[in-house]
């Protein structure tokens, strides 16, 4: 089972396994209850969700990240990100109205990207954590066997022809296209479907497409 949830801006993710399921991204620091509502209309049971993983710490893509820690849902860390989790917590903290719970990095379990195969099949997901580095440089992609990818703040392909210098673009695109997507699921843009070799296509010859 495969579910997106929309409580603010951020789409996030929700992938379903026989062990419990995977959460990929949260929205704005105090949005849990609208979470609660979204997962409750999606028929997801909150009691179910067993991991957290989040495309990068930006502020609506891990503001509840440490309220879900509470509820015993276990918040994934890859290696690159280590160092990038409490990067929004000086920018809640300047707003008192706003309930927000740092996340607990001791609690947190920390992979590297080389491994996230062997460690997402262990929970049941069939897919790996790509490290993108274009938008920040703790942002990863989750591409699943199943052919979606969520590529969180990734700008689009169709972007790196726009750029003066583009190479981190292009080479985040290069990295995700080694697993030939079917479909690109982004945070606040549209999916867009990959039909046949779309992506190789734009990727051998991106100035005439731009
Ligand atoms: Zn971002």
């Amino acid at each position: 089972m495969f579910r997106r949830l929309r409580y603010g801006n951020t789409n996030t993710y929700y992938i379903d396994c026989p062990g419990g399921g995977l959460l990929v991204d949260t929205d704005y620091a105090g949005t849990l209850q609208g979470f609660f509502r979204a997962a409750k209309s999606e028929g997801i049971d909150i009691r179910n969700i067993r991991y957290l993983l989040c495309t990068h710490y930006h502020p609506d893509h891990m503001g509840i990240a440490g309220d879900l820690q509470k509820l015993g849902i276990r918040l994934i860390v890859a290696d690159i990100q280590k160092d990038s989790v409490h990067f929004s917590d000086e920018l809640f903290s300047r707003d008192n109205r706003l309930s927000f719970t740092p996340v607990n990095e001791k609690e947190a379990i920390v992979i590297s990207t080389a491994e996230s195969r062997s460690f997402l099949c262990g929970i049941g997901v069939e897919g790996e954590i790509v490290s993108v580095g274009s938008h920040s440089s703790d942002s990863i992609c989750l591409v699943l066997d199943s052919g979606e990818c969520i590529a969180g703040d990734l700008e689009p392909f169709e972007y790196i022809g726009a750029y003066e210098d583009n190479k981190a673009l292009r080479s985040d695109w290069e990295c995700i296209m080694k697993f030939s997507p079917k479909k690109i699921l982004f945070s606040h843009r549209p999916d867009i479907e990959l039909e046949d070799d779309l992506l190789t296509e734009f990727l051998a010859a991106p100035d005439l497409k731009c």
